[in-house]
């Protein structure tokens, strides 16, 4: 039920629900369930733990009145830009830019995080709420014991949090899936194995550690861990994310009892988000073993399903440059089957990454182009593919030139990856 009071200094709504579906649209749209605090200088908002989850400042000095800040389960505080609305659609694939507080590939956006006015609000929502209390003697109980509990949740709470979220899914994620932009990266992590199978080179997200697959007891216990930890806001969440960078390798047996157990124990089916969706990497080694029937099981799931593969060239002498231990001719099979599996599932959707950079050598674009263009009958709108730079730098202007080159010659969509941790 909707609560709303107000007096001069500052007005409150609980209990808002926001969008149930996620959308890709050129204004701010909010997600599931949360409270609103509203004085003259911002605009604060609580998820269904009592913990600030977006906020924006209002006034002149306000970079833009539909760009909004939001803070992960992680704990980054993200700046949600419009980019001026030139090129951000074309180059994401979704209207806002989220920019983030450490490096990543960004071919677009400035540096909002550091502006003023964004400051003030991320370091000063605390005394807000503190002064909405003192100006709270007449609001009625429930409006006191929301500003209280919010109050409560204080910014060493809240990072306390994700640390603890961390350590029960045994370590940061260091990268999500590029598809996690359908749920705005608003997923539940579950880790089901831990490193990867290839240690490539030129990767900045790898770990050291030798692969290894969890135990499905141990992937049950870390549910109920991150269950307990998310706590009421797990209403708030339609999206599973199973960990970590190559969580085919761990068998399918094991995605499968996964992705069962969370549907039940998350209790998606009562999500305030109509949606059920989960997200995984794999690579070329773990999709060449997963047979179809593994495939025909996973696409009769209630998910929809997106598999993210790292091929990064099709050409021998980049993958050499690179250092990832493949042949050429193996990323054009995995290319074609990724194909064939997205034609025959509604439900699932394999996309891939490739290396983007200047200094590449000179066989990679037209290996890249013969897959996304002359391997294809036609256009298609499914099957995404993502360019990742592979310095975190300022975008020279060939690189921009290329990345719109490719985009129109393939006859896949093709996005820049950016590269967001949890
Ligand atoms: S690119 Fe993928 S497979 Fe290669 S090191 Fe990085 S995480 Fe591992």
């Amino acid at each position: 039920m909707t609560v709303s009071w107000e007096n001069n200094y500052f007005a409150v709504r609980l209990g808002v629900i926001g969008a149930r579906r996620y959308e890709k649209v050129s204004y701010p749209l909010y997600y599931g369930e949360y409270g609103v605090i509203e004085t003259a200088s911002d605009l604060l908002h609580f998820n269904r733990e009592h913990e600030i989850i977006r906020a924006q400042g209002k006034g002149e000095s306000w970079p833009h009145r539909n760009e909004w800040l939001k803070r992960s389960l992680g704990d980054d505080w993200l700046y949600y830009s419009t980019g001026g609305y030139t090129g951000v659609f074309e180059t994401l694939g979704e209207f806002y830019l989220p920019n983030l507080p450490y490096p990543t590939n960004n071919l677009l956006g400035g540096h909002p995080l550091r502006d003023q006015a964004v400051r003030r609000v991320i370091d000063g929502w605390p005394r807000q709420v503190a002064a909405c209390l003192e100006q709270a003697e007449e609001a009625p109980e429930a409006v006191k014991i929301f500003l209280r509990t919010c109050l409560a949740k204080t910014p060493e709470k809240l990072a306390a949090k994700s640390v603890a979220i961390f350590a029960n899914y045994g370590g940061r994620p260091s990268v999500l899936p590029p598809d996690a932009r359908h749920v705005d990266y608003q997923l539940i992590p579950v880790n089901i194995a831990s490193g990867c199978l290839y240690k490539c080179r030129f990767c900045e997200v790898k770990n050291r550690t030798p692969f290894r697959a969890a135990l499905a007891s141990e992937v049950s216990r870390q549910m109920v861990g991150v269950k307990e930890l998310v706590g009421a806001d797990l209403a708030n969440y339609g999206a599973v994310f199973l960990g970590d960078h190559d969580a085919l390798a761990a068998g399918g047996e094991l995605i499968l009892a996964t992705l069962g157990e969370a549907y039940e124990l998350f209790q998606l089916k009562d999500s305030l988000m109509y949606s059920s969706s989960a997200f995984f990497f794999a690579s070329v080694a773990s999709l060449s073993a997963a047979g179809d029937d593994f495939f025909a099981r996973l696409a009769r799931l209630p998910y929809d399903i997106y598999i993210n593969i790292g091929l990064e060239s099709a050409d021998q002498e980049t993958l050499h440059y690179l250092g990832k231990p493949l042949a050429a001719r193996e990323v054009e099979e995995t290319f074609a089957r990724m194909q064939a599996l997205n034609d025959r599932y509604p439900k699932l959707e394999l996309t891939a990454n490739f290396v983007f950079d200047d200094d590449l050598p000179t066989g990679h674009y037209p290996a890249f182009l013969k897959l996304v263009r002359d391997s294809l009958p036609r256009r298609k709108v499914k099957g995404s593919v993502y360019l990742s730079p592979l310095k975190f730098d300022q975008p020279s202007r060939l690189k921009t030139f290329d990345f719109n080159r490719l985009k129109r010659e393939s006859r896949l969509p093709v996005f820049l990856y950016l590269i967001q941790r949890l």
